[in-house]
This record gives structure tokens, C-alpha cells and sequence, in this order.
């Protein structure tokens, strides 16, 4: 099976190219040429573990990798990184499936792609004859730096350099990053923001001189980043697998529909929902949850994308977006593969900030319910969730939960709803802390974390709470302008 790009103007190429170049040379993102019906029949999926249900998920989409390769990437990515046997315990509380997505080595759901995208790239290269060695470089505000990081450590034939803004992330997400072991990480603060970072990896990605002097290191660059088609389709198998044990547990009869309900930000989640569907798992609404950066709720009532809007830093940061790149690939199927479409949206985007959907894509978008929760009805449904429960979540998946609620009061839609758990409340203690009712007014994160623990008996994911002892690896901070100066370096 090929790729093609929802712009219509780059050859198709097979799913190992997809994967290693990451974006289509016309600017637009790789779709699968055919979305593959799911190789399973439902009735056979009860029972089954997540690395099976994922070898066959992601064997369905790249075929021109053996059943062996997948398999072996799915050894390596859904094995001892994960703290759960389970790797994505699915939990009722709340009149919800909480499905968790959080418990690899990062506790944030970005683990579920990020720990089997390494394998994939370097299978990649035997496939394509493509030779060098992969650098990734990637520009993070937190989590995908993180977990990109980890995914990558001591991968053979792989470097990774991350940027981040040297004031923009919390103290232990900063720590995740400075303390990472492995020859083949590099880390990097910089002398300013996100926008900063990220327009300097932009720069590198497209400095021809650059990739020759690379080319001679024989090296090539690659991106981690959520557009990769390579971190999409592993996504799609956590929803086949929940659809598997809600049947195991009779929660559902066989092709009963369920909702699907994801915190968003690039939309990548929840797009792999929608592709779950397409597989033929039996999905009814797909809900789309935002925080008070709600430009997905607007388009999906209205049709109307429009990024001139304030934005705003809140309680949930991985949801604090006003370009949601995945959006582009739901568009190309909405519009019947309608690639002209896809480009005067985008071009619109790009030049105006705001483009509106044809009458009949928004009647295609009937299928998806857009919905947001504010900080105060984020923190809240944290605290109702726990006092009620005892179940303790993290502000993202509490945005998710808040819609949900909202959902069900205005539909009356009591379809039984699996919602996407996406980090653990431990990368957030103060805001978890405050929702539950403890006094928050503590010395630093890690105290927080103690606070949390001890007031709702849950336990610290062993991965953060080590942080705030291990040795720093990294601890170089350059300014943006020496970026490309030190790729040019590390990867001798
Ligand atoms: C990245 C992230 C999201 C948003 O996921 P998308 O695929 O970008 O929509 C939500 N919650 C957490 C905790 C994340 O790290």
C-alpha cells in the first residue's frame, strides 16, 4: 500500500519513505492510499493483548514491513518501558471507560508513538536503500521532547538533538530532559521561546548547505513530530484493543457503537479514533474536548476555522493550540480526497488565518461532537471525579471528562463512551493537588507530588519522582543562532 499527500501534488511512496521523511515534499501530510479494514473479526478480539492487537493494527497499514519486523517493533515499544502488563489498562469511574493512555516511560500518552517510532525508522532505511544514519531533531514546549528522547536512547543508528525554551517548561519536565541518559541524545536549552526553538529546527530542515554537510557525515534528518505517519497509525491500535475488552467484559455486545471522547490539541488522538472507525470498529460520536483554546469546538459547530483568537496559557499545556496539523488529514477525507480543496484551505490558513469548510464537508463533520471546559470547570471536574470515585485524573483528561458531561446532559446519548486518558496526574501535582482539596502552597513540584500521593493514596510514577536526584547530563544553553553550529557538531 502507498502513501499520498492530502496536497495531490507529491509521488505516492511506500509506507518506510512516509515514515522516514515525515512530511510530503508539496507541504501536505501522508495519508494511506486506502484506509485497510481491521484484519481481525471483533468476535476474535477479546482476549487478545495489546502487542497482539497492535502487530496487527499497524501490520495492516505498513505492509511493506514482514509480520515479523512489526512484530519485533512491537516487542521492543509495548514491553518493559510500560509499568502495566496491560499497557493500556482501560478503567470504569465516572460513568466513563477511562482508557489509560499514560503508562510508558514518560507517563504521557506521546509514549504510546514515540516508543515504537525509533524501531520503525530503523527498519525504514534496509527498505528505501536509503544508507545514513537518522537524526531527529525536534523543538518541544514539554511532553513530545521528552518522550521522544526516551523512544530514542540508545536506538542504533539513530541521533536525536532536542531544543527547548530555556524559561518555557516546568522544573520537571526540565529535569526529564537534562537527566536523559544515552550516547545518542543531545539536549539543548535555548535563549528563548517555543517559537523560537521551533522556527530554528525549521531552519536546519530546509538549509540545503546544511543536509550536503550532513549528507557527508552520512547522516539524514527525520521529524518526531505528530505529523509523522509513523506516530498516527500506532494510535489507532489502542482503540481497537479498548473496543476488544469492552466486549471481554460484556460492557458492550458485539457491533454495539461506543463514543469516543479525546482532550485535543494537534488532533492526532483523536483522528486515530476516526480512523479506528474506518477500520470498522463500531464508533458513534467522536468527541472532541478543548480548553479555552477552542478553535476545534468552533470549527466542528460552525464549519468556521479562525485562529485569530487570544491565546491562552492554561492548567492543560499540551492542549494550549491554535494550529491543529492533524485537522488536515480529516479534511482530505472529509472532502471525498479532495486535494484542491484540501490546498485552498490550507493556503487560506496560511495567508488569512482562516478558512470555512464547503456545505457538504460540514454536513460530513455531523459525525464529530466539538466541546470545551474552562479551567475552572477543568479543576472541578478533578475534584468531583475524586471526591465521588476516589479516581484521580490529570487536567487534560479532566477537560475531556468535563465535555463528556456536557455531551450527555445536551444529547441525552447514554452510548456507553470511551475517553482518552492522556497523562498521569503526576506531570501536573500543583493543579491535581489544588482540584482534590490539598494545600498546594508547597515548596516545588516534587513536594507536590508527595502532597498528592499521600492525600489520595495513589502512587508517584517511579519515573518522576527520580528525576529530582539523578545526575544532569545536559546542560548547555546556546542561542538560537548557534542551533545549526551545534547539530553540526554532536553528530560526528
Ligand atoms: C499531546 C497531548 C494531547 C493532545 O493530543 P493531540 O494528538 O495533539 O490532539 C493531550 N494531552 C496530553 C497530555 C498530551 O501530551
Amino acid at each position: 500500500m502507498l502513501y499520498k499527500s492530502t496536497r495531490g501534488c507529491a509521488e505516492p511512496v511506500p509506507a518506510a519513505q512516509a515514515i522516514l521523511t515525515g512530511i510530503a515534499p508539496d507541504g501536505g501530510l501522508y495519508v494511506p492510499e486506502k484506509i485497510p479494514l481491521l484484519p481481525l473479526s471483533l468476535d476474535d478480539l477479546p482476549g487478545r493483548s495489546y502487542q497482539e492487537v497492535a502487530s496487527h493494527v499497524i501490520g495492516a497499514f505498513f505492509d511493506d514491513f514482514t509480520k515479523e519486523e512489526i512484530a519485533e517493533c512491537v516487542a521492543k515499544a509495548y514491553g518493559s518501558g510500560f509499568k502495566t502488563p496491560e499497557i493500556v489498562p482501560v478503567r470504569e469511574a465516572g460513568g466513563v471507560q477511562f482508557m489509560e493512555l499514560y503508562h510508558g516511560r514518560t507517563s504521557a500518552f506521546k509514549d504510546m508513538a514515540l516508543s515504537i517510532l525509533p524501531h520503525l525508522l530503523t527498519k525504514a532505511p534496509e527498505k528505501t536503500g536509503i544508507k545514513e544514519k537518522i537524526c531527529i531533531l525536534t523543538a518541544t514546549s514539554g511532553d513530545t521532547g521528552k518522550a521522544a528522547l526516551a523512544g530514542f536512547a540508545g536506538v542504533p543508528g539513530t541521533d536525536i538533538v532536542v531544543f527547548f525554551p530555556e524559561e518555557g517548561v516546568s522544573r520537571v519536565q526540565r529535569l526529564q530532559m537534562v537527566t536523559q541518559e544515552g550516547t545518542n541524545t543531545h539536549v539543548f536549552a535555548i535563549r528563548g521561546n517555543f517559537d523560537r526553538a521551533q522556527r530554528g529546527v525549521k531552519e536546519i530542515f530546509t538549509d540545503g548547505t546544511l543536509q550536503r554537510q550532513l549528507a557527508a557525515k552520512n547522516y539524514r534528518f527525520s521529524s518526531a513530530n505528530s505529523i509523522n505517519i509513523g506516530r498516527l497509525v500506532p494510535q489507532v491500535a489502542y482503540y481497537v484493543y479498548a473496543y476488544g475488552k469492552l466486549l471481554e467484559r460484556g460492557k458492550i455486545k458485539e457491533r454495539e457503537k461506543i463514543n469516543v471522547v479525546v482532550p485535543t490539541g494537534n488532533f492526532g488522538n483523536i483522528l486515530a479514533a476516526y480512523y479506528a472507525g474506518r477500520m470498522g470498529i463500531p464508533v458513534g460520536r467522536l468527541i472532541c474536548a478543548s480548553n479555552e483554546n477552542d478553535v476545534l469546538t468552533e470549527f466542528l459547530r460552525t464549519g468556521v476555522y479562525n485562529m485569530h483568537r487570544p491565546f491562552h496559557i492554561t492548567t492543560s499545556p499540551s492542549m494550549d493550540i491554535l494550529v491543529s496539523s492533524n485537522l488536515e488529514r480529516l479534511l482530505f477525507a472529509l472532502s471525498g480526497e479532495n486535494a484542491k480543496a484540501v490546498r485552498l484551505c490550507m493556503d487560506k490558513l496560511q495567508t488569512e488565518g482562516s478558512y470555512a469548510v464547503s456545505a457538504q464537508m460540514r454536513d460530513a463533520l455531523k459525525g464529530f461532537y466539538g466541546g470545551s471546559a474552562d479551567m475552572g470547570e477543568t479543576a472541578d471536574a478533578i475534584g468531583v471525579l475524586f471526591r465521588e470515585t476516589g479516581y484521580v485524573t490529570d487536567p487534560h483528561t479532566a477537560v475531556a471528562y468535563r465535555v463528556f458531561q456536557k455531551y450527555r446532559k445536551e444529547t441525552g446519548d447514554e452510548t456507553v463512551t470511551c475517553l482518552a486518558s492522556t497523562a498521569s496526574p503526576y506531570k501536573f501535582p500543583r493543579t491535581v493537588l489544588a482540584a482534590v482539596g490539598g494545600n498546594a502552597d508547597v515548596e516545588d513540584d516534587f513536594a507536590a507530588m508527595r502532597e498528592l500521593s499521600a492525600l489520595t493514596g495513589t502512587a508517584i510514577p517511579e519515573n518522576l519522582s527520580a528525576v529530582e536526584h539523578l545526575p544532569i547530563r545536559h546542560q548547555r544553553v546556546i542561542n538560537p543562532n548557534m542551533m545549526k553550529e551545534e547539530v553540526l557538531e554532536v553528530l560526528r
